[in-house]
């Protein structure tokens, strides 16, 4: 990365404001970007409105992330107009998957765009500021292949306590309906040692819970010795002192070996929840979405899953009216919906992605009211899963790691337990003192569709982060809530999983 010169505004440094679309890895790689301008100047905006720089990083995955992308950059025209007509400028970066997809297309589109940049080159980003600014015209820079691992960029974490860590990139499945392998090319692993050295800085720097993001966990490690390494990889940092959460997302079902199982079951810091992808409970539909397992190896993977780890959560992705899928296809999802009850599921209607297989088998595309309907019979079934699963709860002691106060209600914060279900509690009081990245326990007494209410906190474990969180606010800076991390990156709690 060079250092490029961020020309002052009148006396003051420039400052940023990143807005994340998307999956966790793109939450990971907008802590890397706000990283990057970070180091060569830039300060993170106090209002995002009146950020001198602002940088989108976009998803080709979710529904309407064109319309989004580009109702965003019609928003901020008007902003840099404005800001014209004052005297100041707006710079606009776009970044991500879609950038990547669309390329120039992007600056066609919405020539009042500064710098475009795709999967591969956010370690060029200021190289690409420094272009646009020189030269006043649009920059568009895309490779085909990754130059630095975003992991060895620096970061400017949302929360002090939680770190996203990208154990490999790219995948080399070929599901029919993702366009990810496209964008983020084949599947490259970083080695154990790679991650092990930058978990321990994290915990060095406050950080006592990370999640491990890649396309298909289980598959790590296989492109560096032939051997998947991820249980390895778990137990390794199992061995890592004062990190006491490890999560991970997202792993395949038909890589997950018995190994990963034991490792989680036997490493305690390595959280109890598994969110497993089907996507479909029909066979036939799974082999239409090149997913290589069917439904009775998912089914048998729970079930070693509720074994090993009786008090794991589990929760999915379900994609419903994927092309051809009949009432019997659908019948066969709610039969696994039925069996696993999921903890939490993520269920989408299945809209074309261009670019990939499944969007060219129109004859098949399902009429979008039948679609609409099984929605709404799946998430009926799905809500109501998600509420026993919350009941199950109540009575229980649970440790919730603080991620803040509630954005809508400041007398009730918020927490995740080791399962990672989402527990309110009362806000901290002149009794009991505690902070965002703070260990704290408490009794469930009421639950809810998505989450479960406490009393208020019988003991709290001071950790160096909730100090830290403790001595900003008395600094003045905002206290990061549950719903809106203090930066511009979105939270842990919004972020949709990587797919996978
Ligand atoms: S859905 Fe997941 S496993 Fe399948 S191609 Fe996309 S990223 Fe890879």
């Amino acid at each position: 990365m060079t250092a490029a010169a961020v020309p002052e505004v009148r006396d003051r440094p420039r400052t940023y404001a990143v807005r994340t679309f998307g999956c966790q890895m793109n939450e990971h790689d907008s802590e890397r970007a706000a990283g990057i301008l970070e180091a060569v100047g830039y300060r993170r905006a106090t209002d995002p409105l009146d950020a001198d720089l602002v940088l989108l990083n976009t998803c080709a995955v979710r529904e309407n992330a064109d319309e989004r992308l580009y109702g965003t950059l019609g928003h901020l025209k008007g902003i840099k107009e404005a800001r014209r007509d004052e005297g100041r400028d707006l710079t606009i970066v776009v970044g991500g998957c879609l950038a990547q997809k669309d390329g120039a297309s992007v600056a066609e589109r919405a020539p009042w765009v500064d710098v475009v940049y795709g999967t591969h080159n956010l370690g060029n980003l200021p190289d690409l500021l420094a272009r646009a600014d020189a030269d006043h015209l649009p920059v568009v820079e895309l490779l085909e292949t990754l130059e630095v691992f975003p992991s060895a960029l620096p970061a400017q974490r949302g929360v002090r306590h939680h770190a996203w860590v990208s154990i490999s990139v790219g995948c080399d499945n070929t599901c029919s309906f993702c366009i990810v392998p496209a964008l983020r090319g084949p599947e490259r692993s970083r080695t154990v040692g790679e991650i092990l050295a930058e978990v321990q800085g994290l915990v060095a720097d406050d950080v006592i819970e990370v999640t491990l993001l890649g396309q298909n966990v289980n598959s790590y490690g296989r492109d560096l010795g032939g051997r998947a390494l991820f249980a390895e990889l778990l137990r390794t940092l199992g061995g890592v002192d004062g990190l006491r959460r490890v999560r991970f997302t997202s792993p395949h079902p038909r890589d997950f070996t018995p190994d990963v199982l034991e490792a989680m079951a036997e490493t305690t810091n390595v959280m109890p929840h598994l969110h497993l992808p089907l996507q479909s409970g029909s066979d036939r539909v799974l082999r239409d979405m090149r997913r290589s397992y069917r439904r009775e190896r998912y089914l048998d993977l729970v079930a070693r899953t509720r074994e090993l780890l009786p008090d794991a959560s589990l929760t999915t992705d379900i994609i419903v009216g994927f092309p051809g899928e009949t009432e019997e296809d659908f019948l066969a999802t709610l039969d696994v919906v039925e069996q696993v009850r999921f903890d939490q599921a993520f269920t989408f209607q299945y809209s074309p992605r261009p670019g990939t297989d499944a969007a060219t088998m129109v004859d098949r595309f399902v009429d979008p009211d039948e679609v609409a309907h099984r929605y709404r019979r799946l998430e009926e079934r799905v809500r109501a899963h998600s509420l026993e699963a919350h009941e199950r709860l109540v009575g229980r002691d649970v440790e919730l790691l603080v991620e803040g106060p509630s954005r809508t209600d400041p007398a009730r914060w918020s927490g995740r337990d080791p399962a990672n279900h989402l527990v309110h509690l009362p806000a901290p009081d002149a009794t009991t003192t505690f902070h965002p990245g703070d260990l704290v326990s408490a009794t469930v007494r009421s639950a809810a569709t998505g989450y479960a209410v406490a009393d208020a906190a019988h003991a709290v474990e001071r950790t160096r982060a909730g100090i830290a969180a403790e001595s900003a606010a008395a600094a003045g800076a905002a206290s990061p809530t549950a719903r809106s991390a203090p930066s511009f990156v979105s939270p842990t709690l919004r972020r949709l999983p990587v797919v996978g």
